[in-house]
């Protein structure tokens, strides 16, 4: 992809390896979790504690909630911050959670580790020049009319701000199929590590946006090579104020990770 001076492969094919908080993303698998939303301190601490204790090395969560409706809820803002920071004192798994606005980048990367740009603000560009200039990591999600061009471009907007610590994320397109949320397109894998050196992490929570989906497209995910998987799991998934449909339990966490972890196991053996 001709444009691309930063994000393109290098010439040497060295893929980038970042490291957040003592966690390296581009070696392995690295498996973001949390609730969508941050609601409360005892959800957000409670599922935080059962993530790390099922193997998640960060955690997410959601003080900025970009919403569909503008009366649905729209995350606690420096409230939820300061519920993740905690969160992140108890545990220590580095926080990634979304910011939305160019006005709140500064303060916002006081809190969190890494610096999410959601789906629906891939192609702000002013948002992503923001982040660029911060010194955060960034997890940039595909928007999701997007090509893989227009993705890379926009990883391309933070790198020319001197920011190369950026971290792809495929979290499903719209398509004809109505079954699903979005489709989750797992040919990204192979086609970002083929354009890029980023890494590369698939969300099958927002890809699927359904719970029996989660499990079959996270190890569809590792085995196409994935470098990290973000996945949205409550303590108490009914009673979330997003998302509700798509959360796991933290028992069906822990067996999901189970499973990643044997996958990984075989993988190493092909190789
Ligand atoms: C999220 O991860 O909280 C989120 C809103 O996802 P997306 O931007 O992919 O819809
Ligand atoms: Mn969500």
């Amino acid at each position: 992809m001709k444009n691309l001076k930063l994000a393109g492969p290098r010439p040497d094919g060295a893929r980038s390896v970042i490291e957040v908080g003592g966690v390296r993303i581009g070696e392995g698998l690295v498996v973001i979790a949390g609730p969508c939303s941050v609601e409360t301190e005892e959800q957000t601490v409670r599922t935080a504690v059962a993530v790390k204790a099922a193997g998640a090395q960060m955690l997410r969560g959601g003080a900025f909630k970009p919403r569909t409706s503008p009366y649905a809820f729209q995350g606690l803002g420096l409230k939820g911050l300061k519920i993740l920071e905690k969160a992140r004192r108890e545990t220590g798994l580095p926080i990634v959670t979304e910011v939305v606005d160019t006005r709140d980048v500064s303060w916002v990367g006081e809190y969190a580790d890494v610096l999410q740009i959601g789906a629906r603000n891939m192609q702000n560009f002013s948002l992503l020049r923001e982040v660029g200039r911060s010194g955060k990591p960034v997890l940039l999600k595909r928007g999701m009319h997007s090509t893989l061009e227009e993705w890379l471009n926009c990883a391309e907007y933070i790198m020319a701000e001197g920011n190369g610590e950026v971290l792809l994320c495929e979290r499903g397109i719209r398509t004809f199929e109505e079954y699903t949320r979005n489709t989750l397109d797992l040919s990204m894998v192979p086609a970002v590590r083929a354009e890029s050196h980023l890494p590369i992490i698939v969300d099958p929570s927002h890809g699927t946006g359904m719970l029996g989906m989660i499990e079959p497209m996270s190890l569809a995910a590792v085995a196409a090579g994935a470098d990290g998987l973000e996945i949205e799991v409550h303590v108490d998934p009914k009673s979330a104020l997003s998302d509700k449909d798509q959360q796991l339990t933290p028992d069906a966490f822990a067996r999901l990770m189970d499973k990643v972890r044997r996958l990984k196991a075989f993988m190493a053996d092909l190789r």
